[in-house]
């Protein structure tokens, strides 16, 4: 009797098991609408090559660990974002904030997000008054999207495992080479795709998410139509590889890495047909079966800006230049509020899949060190380290990048409207705080 009562919970256990539920919503912004990215461009989109999607995986472990991934056709989310739909979540689904990451494609051929990324030479109430309208439509769909996976979830199993792509390069090395001849300097790149695949107890397919770390941005500045860019290209196509599944893309650490070659319409395509050619390989074959609970942490950190003073912006904000006095500009009214920008809110997630993979999700336009450093510490086969995650406030350089200068380093810091270079502390802020973090749930060094 004791052993048939026994065998009955472990059946009921079993049976529990994991659960997932994904949906899709389509994100497109009434025409016309300024895109994002490229600081260059003059003119807002007035037509769609790619409609941009927001789609939601949320997956439970049966005893009672919870993760919801929201992933976006855009260049990026900003906290003012995630942190409302967060909320909503919490009320609707006591999703807690440590269970949820929100991951952007960094497509330079989507809208402007409210109110950050923003990045087009404009001074228009109107124009201003849409991007927040679209910023408030976005906390919707990315709620709508969240609760229909929550709400309409079936048992499944879940499976992980990596493949390759070689499109990315280091954007680094031709802007030092042309500011600092005869030099070498190391160019790192991170190839690995990893893939997660969520399969409904009938055998099919029903999820596919990915990542790549590499800059979305075959479309270069002459473009000017709404698309997803290659993962837009790559999710389209593996979700007609497998119907009845949605593919989701995860943007890695690829803020100093873009694709090469870059610049015509079809080499989009050709870079997302590579992508989905290894993730159905890959899908198809031996994946490592994810067993066990879902733990998860979540803190927000504060990343520390070099000390900068009031004159460099009064000076600045008379500049010529569109987005210099725009930061002028900003930066002064701090001061006049007495509140100058000395530091941002930084958030960082950690959440693990069992003990078969491991997910950070960072912040910001995070450069491929940090990626190879966390991977090379807790283990390149299970440890994904994905930007572009619930914020993005600028780059996150490495001390060698700071070291090196540039676009990177903190130049583009303009654009982001923030005062400028980070500290040196920035790296090993970032890598503790994920450190802490794996440490937290469970997750330890490879070594
Ligand atoms: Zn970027």
């Amino acid at each position: 009797m004791k052993l048939l009562v026994a065998l009955l919970i472990a059946s009921c256990a079993h049976a529990a098991g994991y659960r997932a539920g994904v949906a899709a919503v389509e994100i497109t912004p009434e025409l016309p609408f300024w895109l994002t990215g490229f600081a260059a461009r003059t003119r807002p989109a007035e037509n769609v090559t790619l409609p941009i999607y927001a789609k939601a995986l949320a997956l439970e472990d049966g005893e009672g660990g919870r993760v919801v991934i929201v992933t976006a056709d855009l260049v990026g989310v900003t906290a003012e974002i995630t942190s409302e739909v967060a909320r909503r979540l919490e009320q609707s689904h006591k999703i807690r904030r440590d269970q949820l990451v929100f991951n952007a494609s960094h497509t330079h051929s989507g809208p402007a997000v409210w109110p950050r990324l923003h990045i087009a030479p404009v001074t228009d109430p109107r124009v201003d008054r849409q991007v927040e309208a679209y910023g408030r439509r976005l906390i919707d769909e990315f709620t709508k999207v969240a609760r229909q996976a929550l709400d309409q979830m079936f048992p499944a199993t879940l499976s992980f495992g990596q493949t390759e792509a070689g499109f990315a390069t280091n954007r680094r090395v031709d802007h030092l080479a042309l500011v600092r001849p005869g030099r070498s300097y190391p160019a790192p790149v991170d190839n690995a795709v990893p893939v997660w695949k969520v399969t409904a107890a009938d055998g099919g397919v029903r999820a596919l998410i990915f990542g790549y770390a590499c800059h979305n941005t075959v479309l270069t500045a002459g473009f000017t139509a709404i698309n997803g860019d290659y993962a837009g290209y790559a999710q389209q196509s593996l979700e007609r590889a497998y119907p009845g599944a949605k593919a989701l893309f995860l943007s890695l650490c690829a803020g100093d890495q873009r694709p090469a070659p870059r610049g015509k319409a079809e080499l989009a395509v050709q870079h997302g047909e590579t992508i989905t050619a290894a993730v159905r390989k890959r899908a198809s074959s031996r994946m490592t079966p994810v067993k066990g609970r879902f733990r998860s942490a979540y803190e927000e950190i504060r990343l520390p800006f070099q000390a900068h003073t009031r004159e460099v912006y009064e000076a600045e904000a008379k500049s010529s230049d569109f987005y210099a006095a725009r930061r002028g500009k900003a930066m002064l009214a701090a001061f006049d509020a007495k509140r100058p920008i000395v530091d941002t809110a930084y958030p960082v997630t950690a959440i693990a899949f069992g003990d078969s993979a491991a997910l950070v999700a960072l912040g910001g336009e995070v450069v491929v060190d940090y990626a190879l450093r966390l991977k090379k510490e807790f283990g390149p086969d299970r440890l994904v380290v994905a930007a572009y995650s619930n914020d993005v406030m600028g780059y996150i350089p490495t001390h060698r990048i700071l070291r090196e200068g540039g676009y990177e380093a903190g130049d583009s810091m303009v654009y982001f409207v923030q005062p400028g270079w980070f500290t040196d502390e920035v790296e090993e802020l970032v890598l503790d705080s994920a450190r802490r973090l794996l440490r937290r749930i469970g997750v330890r060094a490879a070594k």
